[in-house]
Order: C-alpha cells, then sequence, then structure tokens
C-alpha cells in the first residue's frame, strides 16, 4: 500500500465551470505551489473525471449546463462511502446572496463567492488540501490497524492451537484432554450416550530406547500416534497422556465398537516396521477401554481409571493386547 506524504504538492484540484475564464482565474491564482489540474466544464463531466482521476479536491461552479454544482455535490457525498471516498468540494457561487447557505447544508465543504480574490483562494484550498492529507494519512492509519489486528489475531488463535498441541505427536496435550474430559463426560450423560475411553501404552518402550536410541523412540512415538489417529476416525479427543501413553474419547461409541476400534489400533501399530539402519524396528501396545455408561463408572475420572485398570490387566497378562472392563 502507498502512503500518502502529508504534502500537498502534486494532489490534483479538479476545476469545474462552464465559463472558461473562471477557470484560468483559478488556475493562475493557485500558480507556483505545485498542484496539478483537471479541467471540467459541466456536472456529467465532473463526475467521469472524478472517477479518472481521484481529485483530492473539487471547486466549483454551482451553475453549469447538464449537472449543475449542488448536484455533484450531492452524488459526490452521498458516494462517499462508496466508490469515491472524501473529496473536499468548494462551490463557487455567483453572487454575495445566492446559494452559499445552500451549499453548505448540501453538503459543501466551503464556498468562494464570485468574484474571489487569489489570496482567498490560495487559502481556501490549501485547508481543504490539508483537510484532505490528514484524512488520507487517518485511512493509511486504519487500514494498518486492520492489518496489524489480523495479524495479531492470527498469532492469538496459532498461539491457541500451540498451548493445546504435543510438540512430538502434533496431538492434543494432557492438559487439552483434562480440561475437556469432564465436558465430554457431561455431554455423553445428557444426551444419555455411550462413550468410550482408549488408553493405550507401548509395550517395552524403554527397551527400544536402550537399544535404538532416544531419536529412533521419538520416531516410533510419532509413528504410534499416527497409526492411532488413522485407526479411530470419529475420535473427539485424542491425546497424549503421558510418555508413552495415550488416551482417545469416543462419543457414542458402544462397547463392542469400541472394542474393535481398540483391536484396529493394536494390529495397525503391530505391523509398523521403521527401518533403521539394515535393522527394522517394530513394536507393540497394550491397550484398556472402558464404556460408559457402566457400573461404577460415575464420573470422567473414573471412566478413564476403569480403562487404565484393564491396561495394567493387559500388561500383567503379556502385553500386545487389548482388555476391556466386564
Ligand atoms: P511397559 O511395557 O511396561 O510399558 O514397559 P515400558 O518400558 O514401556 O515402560 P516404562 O514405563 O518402564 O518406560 C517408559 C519409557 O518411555 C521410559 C521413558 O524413557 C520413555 N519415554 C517417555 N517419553 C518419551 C519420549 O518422549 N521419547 C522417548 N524416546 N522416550 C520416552
Ligand atoms: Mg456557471
Ligand atoms: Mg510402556
Ligand atoms: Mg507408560
Amino acid at each position: 500500500m502507498v502512503t500518502r506524504s502529508t504534502s500537498l504538492q502534486g494532489r490534483t484540484i479538479l476545476v469545474a465551470d462552464d465559463d472558461r475564464t473562471i477557470i484560468s482565474h483559478v488556475k493562475v491564482g493557485l500558480e507556483g505551489a505545485g498542484y496539478a489540474f483537471v479541467e471540467c466544464h459541466d456536472g456529467t463531466e465532473v463526475l467521469s473525471a472524478i472517477r479518472l482521476h481521484q481529485p483530492d479536491l473539487l471547486l466549483m461552479d454551482i451553475e453549469m449546463p447538464s449537472l449543475g454544482g449542488v448536484e455533484v455535490c450531492r452524488i459526490v457525498k452521498a458516494n462517499q462511502g462508496g466508490g469515491f471516498g472524501f473529496i473536499p468540494v468548494i462551490l463557487m457561487t455567483a453572487s454575495r446572496f445566492g446559494g452559499k447557505v445552500e451549499s453548505l447544508e448540501l453538503g459543501a465543504d466551503d464556498y468562494l463567492v464570485k468574484p474571489f480574490d487569489m489570496l482567498e483562494l490560495s487559502a481556501r484550498v490549501k485547508s481543504m488540501l490539508r483537510l484532505k492529507a490528514l484524512q488520507d494519512a487517518l485511512l493509511d492509519k486504519n487500514r494498518q490497524l486492520d492489518r496489524a489486528n489480523r495479524e495479531l489475531e492470527e498469532k492469538r488463535l496459532e498461539l491457541l492451537a500451540l498451548a493445546r498441541t504435543d510438540g512430538l505427536t502434533g496431538l492434543f496435550n494432557r492438559r487439552h484432554f483434562e480440561e475437556h474430559l469432564e465436558a465430554e463426560f457431561a455431554r455423553s450423560e445428557r444426551a444419555r450416550t455411550t462413550l468410550s475411553c482408549l488408553l493405550l501404552d507401548i509395550d517395552h518402550f524403554k527397551r527400544v530406547n536402550d537399544t535404538w536410541g532416544h531419536q529412533v523412540g521419538d520416531t516410533v512415538l510419532r509413528e504410534v500416534a499416527a497409526v492411532t489417529r488413522g485407526a479411530l476416525p470419529d475420535v473427539e479427543l485424542i491425546a497424549r497422556y503421558g510418555g508413552e501413553e495415550l488416551v482417545a474419547l469416543l462419543p457414542g461409541t458402544g462397547a463392542e465398537e469400541a472394542l474393535r476400534a481398540a483391536e484396529r489400533v493394536r494390529q495397525g501399530v503391530a505391523a509398523l516396521q521403521l527401518q533403521v539402519d539394515d535393522a527394522l524396528v517394530r513394536c507393540t501396545v497394550s491397550i484398556g477401554v472402558a464404556t460408559s455408561p457402566a457400573d461404577g463408572v460415575t464420573s470422567a475420572r473414573a471412566l478413564v481409571a476403569a480403562a487404565d485398570e484393564c491396561l495394567y490387566a493387559a500388561k500383567a497378562n503379556g502385553r500386545n493386547q487389548v482388555r476391556q472392563a466386564s
């Protein structure tokens, strides 16, 4: 965007009068100030010239053929918010009595009574051009402000997303999970629908780290997260619950369906093969599944605790398996 300087040099003045001697008179009077001039001789010409030249000031005779200055002024002011923008208008009236009050009432910003002297002309033009320059600067500032506000809002949303995302896996983090767990449980209770919770832990993950190094461990973790995400298309909330533990909430999902979903995840992970040098790294997961409503599951916490108990049982029973609360 171009920021216009507040200098009045090079500003464009549209002078309209059916009397060409007046136009010459005006141009002589404003000579040397560095203004550019556009000349018009009737009102309709003025309207097209405004579109073409976007002048900074209209200096306009009241009585002209086709459209008079008052009419043109009315149109210009009515279109200020639309195409034309703000253009100050100075109306030139022929007599000391006609049109002066009317000019101002119709939205002209100033007026000159013919015959006017050069000093008055120059002073009034300058003051109107200054007004226009200030208005332009204000518009620029507003645009800058709008842009800054939009950028701020984008940054705010980015930050918000970052604050709830786990950096390694791209899943939600535990804090976000905790913040939404209660609400999700309450919603399913209100709607009298089922809600299932899957709690997953990578088997012997310490060995992966010890054997292949922490970076390979990180990669395995990311892959397991991706497989889990892909195997649970209807998941409402999936998060990294702890180091190598993931948790998922499946609204509207009953026990049988949740078991099938967990089994999909388990098999997906077991099929993973990660090439490291000449070797293939593989891993398995154990998963605990709990579903509400169920006896003893009276809170969101209790639902997660039930899944955790099943996860523990899956580990105790040999790992690489899904266990479900009965
Ligand atoms: P189990 O089958 O009983 O779960 O055995 P495990 O070895 O997976 O369990 P344990 O809790 O003893 O070890 C978990 C390991 O996960 C230990 C820790 O170093 C590792 N871990 C936790 N977070 C990360 C991580 O972000 N990156 C990597 N590479 N390792 C992690
Ligand atoms: Mg005239
Ligand atoms: Mg583990
Ligand atoms: Mg663990």
